[in-house]
């Protein structure tokens, strides 16, 4: 197989050829088409997360050690079977569930995988992800059906939809006027507004610092857009009833919350960096909610497909390149020049 490794944090990802695996047990082996470009993998190439005052949390801590294979938004077709894994054919093309916990664990066991408390084996984040021809899932039940729906979008919905569906999941219960803030408006927050807006959300504001960006989110159904550079961007926010904050750097997460009203919620996705520092009698006097939201479980990727099946979620743009261009699409995201999703072509390899 052909994988993309990050080789050395930092530095560009280097073509690897190894010896396919041979799935065993209940693994299933899938020949990746699509892989989508997440803001996340640059965290996992650049090797840490910033979590503010000079500390950093390294990936290698968690079993990202090079050579590591990131790409955790995979599409691809049943190639091989485990003696044990049932359910699935060879030939079939599915959705992968990345967010993979132990499966023994308490938490895997309640269906919430993407919270597991005793070894995650999260595809592309400790476990080798899509930037290759071929992935190794350990369960059939881990696959998705995704007939209807563009294969490269499809691949989208694993982590950037999912994610944004969970994160909705979070708000308060919304009333008529309600507001929503979407804080940043890349992959992540152009599919939320979709999600939003499908789970019934009516006022949606979208705010990036990029004016493209904001206009994609307008056409996505946003109806108001705030350009966060703005200096009265807090007055034109002010009264929200929720924010979801999917960069999450300290001026992101000052701005959704000084912008809820009273009884308001903060969801905080974006894994930018950094760290908050927030007086603590007004969390109390206003009543507000301030909370933190991961990724999703495998239900909640099943609803978001559902959803996807059932045209309530408009596709966001996606931008296929192929393969070979994984660097320049991992610069190109860095560098803010993406609207909407970058999704890698693995099909034209395996040709
Ligand atoms: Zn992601
Ligand atoms: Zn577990």
């Amino acid at each position: 197989m052909l994988s993309w490794e990050i080789v050395e944090h930092g530095k560009p990802l280097q073509k690897s050829l190894r010896e396919t695996p041979k799935p065993q047990g209940t693994e299933v082996l899938m020949r990746i088409t699509r892989s989508g470009v997440c803001h996340s993998d640059l965290h996992i190439w650049d090797g840490y997360f910033d979590l503010g005052g000079g500390k950093r949390f390294y990936v290698k801590d968690r079993g990202c050690v090079p050579p590591f294979t990131p790409g955790h938004e995979p599409f691809g077709i049943v190639e091989a079977l485990g003696p044990r894994a049932k359910g699935v054919k060879v030939g079939q093309k599915k959705l992968i569930y990345p967010w993979i916990g132990c499966g023994k664990c308490a938490v895997c066991k309640a269906g919430q995988d993407n919270y597991c408390v005793s070894g995650s084996r999260f595809l592309g984040v400790n476990r080798p992800g899509a930037y290759s021809t071929h992935v190794l899932v350990p369960d059939p039940k881990y696959l998705l059906d995704t007939a209807g729906i563009d294969d490269a979008f499809a691949a989208t919905l694993a982590c950037s939809a999912v994610t944004a569906y969970s994160a909705a999941s979070k708000l308060p219960p919304l009333n008529k006027g309600d507001a929503v803030a979407v804080l940043g408006c890349g992959g992540l927050g152009l599919i939320a507004i979709s999600v939003l807006k499908a789970r019934g959300a009516r006022t949606i504001v979208g705010c990036d610092i990029d004016d493209a960006k904001l206009a994609a989110a307008r056409k996505l159904g946003a109806k108001k857009t705030v350009n966060t550079r703005a200096a009265d961007a807090l007055q034109q926010m002010q009264g929200v009833a929720a924010a979801i904050d999917f960069v999450g750097s300290p001026a992101t997460a000052a701005l959704g919350i000084a912008a809820l009203r009273k009884g308001g919620r903060y969801v905080l996705c974006g894994l930018y960096g950094g760290e908050l520092a927030h007086p603590l009698p007004p969390i109390a006097q206003r009543a507000i909610g301030i909370v933190g939201s991961y990724v999703g479980s495998l239900q909640e990727l099943k609803a978001v497909v559902a959803l996807a099946k059932k045209r309530k979620l408009r596709a966001t743009p996606v931008e296929i390149r192929p393969a070979e261009a994984a660097n320049s699409a991992l610069e190109d995201l860095k560098a803010g020049r993406v609207v909407g999703r970058i999704v890698l072509d693995f099909e034209s390899l395996a040709a």
